[in-house]
């Protein structure tokens, strides 16, 4: 998870949830990917609050620090290590194939590196633990296969060295679409005031943002026509709520577009409230938090160095 602007619901549905349910069937490893977020400029200050903040949302949201390790990507430096290794047999055209890439370079005057080498340090993130499972949303499956291409390419190189790691989306809220635009993923980079409900929003701003979101020209919900908007809305419910596609239609078909927006929003805000709750008892203790993070750091770093060394000798690079 990025450090960058607000967490929202579509990080929440598309990855937290999901993580903190099948945390316990893993050794897991819950990263905040500060190297990553610089690839596009950050002030300094906010990122290093932000750190913090998302580690503080991590706990809120269920993730259990004492089975689960939660860090922050630049305390290992296994992560730049190992991205470099890898950056030396993936070959460009990979990268530029990249969608995530093409839409966030469109229209930049100056293209930085660290962008086109993003998935890279991905790859790196996953290899370097040798991870079987990727609990991820729907938009990083690309680079998922990016990440299984490099393992292969390394594999077929040098002989047997990572594992091929598995791609794990939810069966349900894998892709949130914004609220304002649903043909558009929610976005934290969006700037919509309506487009994305942050997990730390106010139950008054949720309500506010949902009775704005989008529909279509259908006087009430009719789920053989309905559009993006409403079938976003269904959605981030179902997701929320866990119903069957049959209890969805017998609750929700006919209902009129406004109280769809109240059942969508009670449904959010008590979801989130507790979650909230908990994010201020945990904050109030930044000290307990660095700690979770330097915790996190000591217990995953011997596999992280196991991998690099392994990846070194592979590679014939000298290792004392
Ligand atoms: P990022 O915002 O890029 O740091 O993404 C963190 C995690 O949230 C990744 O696993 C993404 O796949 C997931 N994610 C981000 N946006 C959405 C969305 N709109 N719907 C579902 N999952 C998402």
């Amino acid at each position: 998870m990025q450090p960058t602007g607000n967490l929202h619901i579509g990080n929440y549905l598309g990855a937290l949830k999901n993580w903190t349910k099948i945390q316990y069937d893993y050794e897991s490893i819950f990263c905040i990917v500060d190297l990553h977020a610089i690839t596009v400029y950050q002030r300094p200050e906010e990122l290093r609050a932000k750190i913090l903040e998302i580690a503080g949302i991590f706990l809120a949201c269920g993730i259990d620090a004492r089975h689960s390790s939660v860090i922050a990507q630049s305390t290992v430096p296994g992560h730049a290590e190992l991205s470099w290794l890898l950056t030396c047999i993936t070959p460009i055209g990979w990268l530029e194939r990249m969608t995530q890439y093409k839409s966030k370079a469109a229209g930049q005057e100056t293209i930085l590196s660290g962008l086109m080498q993003y998935p890279v340090l991905m790859a790196a993130d996953i290899l370097l633990y040798q991870a079987s499972v990727v609990p991820v949303g729907d938009d990083q499956s690309q680079h998922l296969e990016l990440t299984r291409d490099i393992a292969q390419r390394f594999n077929s190189l040098y002989g047997e060295t990572f594992v091929m790691p598995e791609t794990k989306l939810p069966t349900v809220g894998a892709r949130v679409m914004g609220l304002d635009e649903p043909d558009k993923k929610m976005s934290k980079s969006a700037t919509g005031s309506a487009h994305a409900i942050a997990i730390l929003d106010e139950p008054t701003v949720i309500r506010k943002k949902l009775s704005r979101a989008t529909t279509d020209s259908n006087p009430h919900v009719d789920f053989e026509t309905m559009g993006l908007g409403v079938a976003n809305l269904l959605a981030i419910y179902q997701a929320f709520s866990e119903d069957s596609d049959e209890v969805m239609r017998n609750r929700f078909s006919g209902m009129r577009y406004g109280d769809l927006k109240k059942n969508v929003a009670d449904m959010v805000v008590a979801h989130l409230e507790p979650i909230q709750q908990r994010y201020r008892e945990i904050t109030a203790d930044p000290a307990y938090l660095a700690g979770v993070l330097a915790e996190g750091g000591r217990r995953v770093s011997p596999i992280a160095e196991d991998t690099v060394r392994l990846t070194k000798q592979r590679m014939g690079i000298y290792t004392a």
